[in-house]
């Protein structure tokens, strides 16, 4: 290898069944009062808010509870858990439960890494650090644990986007455990979320040789659990392995960023409610269509087990079953926001105009 190569990850990954009880002693180094930040519900169905607070219980860490993150997690949502406990001598952030509550502890760790900096401000400046976040996905899919992003929706711009700063978790506990009772459809939207991570992160001007390492050994799982996504059923083991690609996801988009297909996709989520994952998948077939890394696309399909890119996309339509209205006006509309968003469209393997754009969201379109 003769050009210059290179991997940051900065987060301890610890997995396994009861992962976070089995290494509490971890959590003492990081303070003695922590806050948890979690969802209304599914956290204290799922067992993960019961493993949280004994595991700081054993440490005799003292702690708060932020339950109030929703599935798209506003600035508002952010200022309110700081102002709430801002007086609690907070030392660290357990975040708990889907990317969103992940997301909303990073960015509740940077107002209190950066007192007097309002969480709208923070939205606006960059590199700011956070205090240390724990991690505790609950189901796979958007890798926070492992990336410094933070998906925060600003309804001031009717848009979601990255918080900005650097917040990678200090650990990350990943047990399959949480994601058993989850529903089929969320483990599905989820799954999908982890799969583009691996696929954007792989057809990506800053792909790296370490992160192409992460992503064809997550594409290998993908593989195994193909069928699976069909249901009715997800099998135990296969929530393992789901878990694992997820978190491969995540490392590999920490490297190299998302691809077009999130960018575009954060608009139907904010505008019509598709699920992340969907909507994000929605967008493969304009985006897979104008892809020109001919070589290692056809690498990528062997090692998901595809003989065609035509397979591969039958496959997602098949899977992916949602409903999406869209007038031209619309489409219109969020193009150009998407050009103003130049950032996002530099990262590809190469530049792609309106037009283009456009294409790709007609093509999301059901008969
Ligand atoms: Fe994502």
């Amino acid at each position: 290898m003769n050009q210059e190569t290179q991997l940051y990850m900065p987060t301890r990954i610890i997995q396994g069944p009861k992962c976070l009880l089995n290494n509490s002693p971890l959590l003492k180094r990081l303070g003695k009062r922590a806050l948890i930040v979690t969802g209304l519900t599914s956290s204290k169905l799922n067992g993960s808010l019961e493993d949280a607070i004994a595991a700081l219980e054993n440490e005799n860490i003292r702690y708060k509870i932020f339950d109030q993150v929703s599935d798209q997690p506003t600035i508002e949502t952010v200022q309110e858990a700081f102002e709430q406990n801002q007086r609690e001598g907070i030392e660290f952030i357990l975040g708990l439960g889907k990317g969103s509550a992940i997301d909303a502890a990073k960015a509740i760790g940077v107002l209190f890494r950066n007192r007097g900096i309002s969480a709208r401000e923070a939205f606006n400046m960059q590199n700011l650090r956070s205090i240390p976040i724990v991690a505790v996905p609950t189901i796979a899919g958007s890798g926070s644990e492992v990336t410094p992003y933070s998906i925060i929706t600003d309804h001031s711009l009717r848009q979601k986007k990255d918080f900005g700063q650097e917040s990678f978790p200090k650990i990350a506990f990943l047990d399959p455990r949480y994601m058993y009772n989850a529903d089929f459809s969320d483990l599905l939207a989820n799954g999908f979320d982890a799969f583009t991570h691996l696929v954007e992160g792989y057809l990506n001007a800053k792909a790296t040789f370490y992160s192409d390492l992460l992503a064809e050994e997550g594409f290998r799982l993908f593989s195994k659990l193909k069928t699976v996504f069909f249901g009715p059923q997800f099998p135990h083991e296969a929530m393992n392995d789901l878990m694992v690609m997820a978190t491969l996801g995540g490392m590999v988009i920490a490297q190299t960023g998302t691809g077009l297909p999130h960018a575009l996709g954060y608009v139907l989520t904010y505008e019509k409610g598709l699920a992340h994952g969907v909507a994000t998948a929605a967008m493969y077939r304009g985006y897979l269509a104008q892809c020109q890394e001919t070589e290692k696309l056809e690498r990528m399909l062997e090692a998901m087990g595809f003989s065609t890119l035509d397979a591969l996309l039958d496959y997602i339509s098949e899977l992916m079953d949602y409903r999406l209205d869209l007038s031209e006006e619309e489409i219109q509309n969020y193009t150009r926001t998407m050009i103003q968003n130049l950032g996002r469209v530099k990262t590809q393997m190469h530049r792609v105009t309106k037009t283009q754009l456009a294409e790709m969201y007609r093509l999301a379109l059901r008969p």
